[in-house]
């Protein structure tokens, strides 16, 4: 404990009402950390349309704040080439956050909603999620039922892939949540008596979920997920993917998007035809940011679901997980 630094220390979990923690987190830290505050107004001034689509809806915003994490350069190059942000050291000065296991629970400087947390590794170890899919399950309990955690992957929308790092945000943000209860789900033969495992696809977005009370039966389904995606893909790497995870009445719902490619093609076209969506767990949400005025009026049904057909594993490999050989 002793190594850490306390300056940046708002409060220690003890084991009790972290979410109470976490709200009382936000109101010290816009009062005292003008960076947030002014971000905060700038969040209430952010536009929102929602696109209907089959049955099921994508909200975009129009979020200037989020430029830089969209355009980010996650290229390994430009990686090695500046400061880690998320390390403590180079922490904004008004930034504190509450001491969680090895984890520091901190605001999300340019937030997408109303109380966007980051929870970062206390260390500099790299995105990688084999090892800490526990923590992420203990985390959402621990959270509890008003809050969904999400990892990004280091290649699909992690923007520090060398620094171990979550998200929180509160319910009732996104349209997955309410959709995954009328959507199309499918039980896979490899679920155990105590983890659930289903799969199926909204607008193209390819899912898993495993549900299931107990979080070393979870832990254990998520790895042998993992082994299949890292077999169909022939890759010891981690697979690309995103990962949701909240509460529900059959205790908790990991959702993971397995992804084939970061950003759309449309990403990289030039001057007029180029979309700047770079879709990483909240788009998988169904929650499209985008800084550019022009994306937030012209994007429509059809592109979205394009967009995320592309980004997302394809029908071949997801018949390999299902059906393995
Ligand atoms: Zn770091």
């Amino acid at each position: 404990m002793s190594n850490y630094p306390t300056d940046k220390i708002y409060a220690y979990f003890d084991g009790k009402d972290l979410s109470g923690l976490c709200n009382r987190l936000l109101s010290q830290q816009i009062k005292t950390w003008r960076q947030l505050r002014e971000n905060y107004e700038l969040l209430k001034k952010t536009k929102t349309r929602t696109i209907s689509c089959n049955g099921f809806t994508v909200k975009i915003q129009h979020n200037p704040g989020r430029a830089t994490s969209t355009l980010a350069d996650t290229r390994p190059e430009a990686i090695e080439s500046r400061p880690c942000f998320l390390c403590l050291s180079n922490l904004p000065e008004g930034q504190k956050g509450i001491l969680y296991r090895d984890f520091l629970i901190l605001c999300n400087p340019a937030p997408v909603f109303y109380h966007h947390l980051t929870i970062n590794s206390i260390g500099h170890s790299p995105q990688q999620i084999d090892k800490n899919i526990g923590f992420l399950l203990e985390l959402t309990k621990d959270l509890g039922d008003g809050w969904i955690t999400l990892y990004n992957g280091p290649k699909c929308g992690a923007s520090a892939p060398d620094h171990l790092h979550f998200q929180a945000i509160p319910r009732g943000n996104t349209p997955l949540e309410k959709e995954l209860n009328h959507c199309k789900k499918i039980i896979m033969s490899s679920s155990t008596p105590h983890a659930f495992i289903y799969y199926g696809d909204i607008q193209g977005r390819v899912f898993f979920i495993l549900e299931g009370n107990e979080t070393q039966a979870l832990e254990a389904a998520f790895g042998g997920l993992l082994h299949a995606l890292k077999s169909a893909l022939n890759t010891e790497d981690e697979p690309m993917l995103n990962i949701a995870c909240l509460t529900g009445e059959e205790g908790l719902n990991l959702i993971v998007f397995p992804r084939s490619r970061h950003r759309p093609h449309v990403f990289f076209m030039q001057d007029g035809d180029r979309i700047a969506v770079s879709p990483a767990v909240i788009e998988m949400t169904g929650v499209i940011v985008t800084p550019l005025e022009r994306d937030f009026l012209r994007l429509d049904a059809k592109t979205l679901e394009s967009i995320y057909t592309e980004v997302s594993m394809d029908k071949k490999t997801l018949e390999a997980i299902i059906n393995p050989a």
